[in-house]
């Protein structure tokens, strides 16, 4: 399995605020760091580099998107904003808890021609497997609008550059958030099947009108909403009875996957209950279907807890017994609300047109 990397993604300065908000909070004595911060996916990389997994693993240099790239899912204008957002010399927030500086244009490049690299080297038959280790995520943002940290789709990215080389593609979300700008940029089609395992949220702020509902699905996209609390029984069902069957049944012979460990029970930004056990199950179902496959890092915001969930996703990706110990594990009883949510994803999706 190949690992992709490029340096400029940690220049994606995100600043410090309450939380995921920025700016200054008087009555807080000490700001806090930005969740989705360069020390999260340096944490991510030494995982790998150091833990027990790491003989499995080749790591390859990304690079930089082009402009044209970058306009396979998003408009001209949206880009040409984000670059301007980017070349103020200062950190704009773009909408609530999204920000650009100096660094993030090369950090938004650098993220997406990471992840095409790895697209290229499954493309060419050298791996199998690729995963690009890269920020800022891209899974929420939509062909005109940042949105949840997001800039540029990383993942649609790779996904419509796999359709336009003519490959079936399916892209399979497990990031605890609905994988709404994936939805958005392949909206127009059925080519391209998107399928979202992730809490029910609904939709938050203006960038993101999508609820995440099975009320969205259609034959191009599959929302498989959990309710708050599910864990490592709701997802490796809603995976093999759901999402997998969807992928099968779509003739998909080329994967993309939206690799976020927010869904952890330890995560400051999910109320679902994964452990380390539950990503090492789903990463062995990822394997299993046997397809090309590349993997674009989403959210994930406990650094430690969720680099051992990646250190553990990559041990089922590649067939390794548990190498890890999990010493923070706690599998809570999820079994009761899973039926519902899987009959609730599966209705009313035969025979709907997409939107
Ligand atoms: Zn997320």
């Amino acid at each position: 399995m190949e690992l992709y990397w490029h340096d400029a993604c940690l220049e994606h300065d995100t600043g410090t605020g309450l939380w995921e908000l920025p700016g200054r909070w008087d009555w807080l004595d000490e700001p806090e760091p930005h969740p989705e911060n360069a020390a999260r996916l340096r944490t991510f990389r030494h995982a790998l580099e150091h833990g027990p997994v790491a003989p499995h693993l080749a790591w390859r240099d990304g690079r930089f998107a082009t402009d044209e790239e970058l306009g396979r899912v998003h408009a001209a204008e949206y880009l040409a904003a984000l670059r301007a957002a980017c070349a103020t010399g200062e950190r704009v927030a773009l909408e609530t808890n999204t920000v650009v500086g100096p660094g993030s244009w090369d950090a938004i490049r650098a993220a997406a021609g990471t992840a095409l690299a790895a697209y290229e080297a499954v493309e060419s038959g050298r791996t199998r497997l690729a995963y690009a280790l890269v920020r800022p995520p891209g899974h929420h943002a939509q062909r005109t609008r940042p949105d949840g940290y997001c800039l540029v789709n990383n993942a649609a990215l790779v996904a419509e550059t796999a359709r336009r080389a003519g490959h079936r593609v399916a892209v399979l979300d497990w990031d605890v958030h609905h994988g709404n700008g994936t939805q958005d940029v392949f909206a127009h089609t059925d080519e391209v099947l998107t399928v979202s395992v992730h809490m029910r949220h609904g939709p938050w702020g203006v960038n993101h009108p999508q609820t995440g509902g099975p009320e969205e699905n259609d034959r191009g996209n599959l929302n498989v909403e959990l309710s708050l609390g599910a864990g490592d029984t709701a997802y490796r069902r809603a995976l093999a009875e759901v999402a997998l069957p969807a992928i099968r049944a779509h003739g998909a012979d080329f994967l993309v996957c939206a690799s976020g460990f927010d869904g952890s029970a330890f995560d400051p930004n999910g109320r679902h209950n994964l452990t380390a056990a539950g990503y090492r199950d789903i990463g062995r179902e990822v394997a299993a279907l046997a397809l090309p496959t590349v993997l674009t890092q989403e959210g994930g915001y406990l650094r430690g807890y969720a680099a051992l969930c990646l250190h553990a996703l990559v041990e089922g990706l590649v067939g390794t017994g548990p190498l890890l110990d999990d010493p923070l594990a706690y599998v809570p009883d999820d079994t009761q609300l899973v039926d519902r949510d899987l009959a609730r994803a599966t209705s009313g999706r035969a025979g709907r047109d997409p939107a």
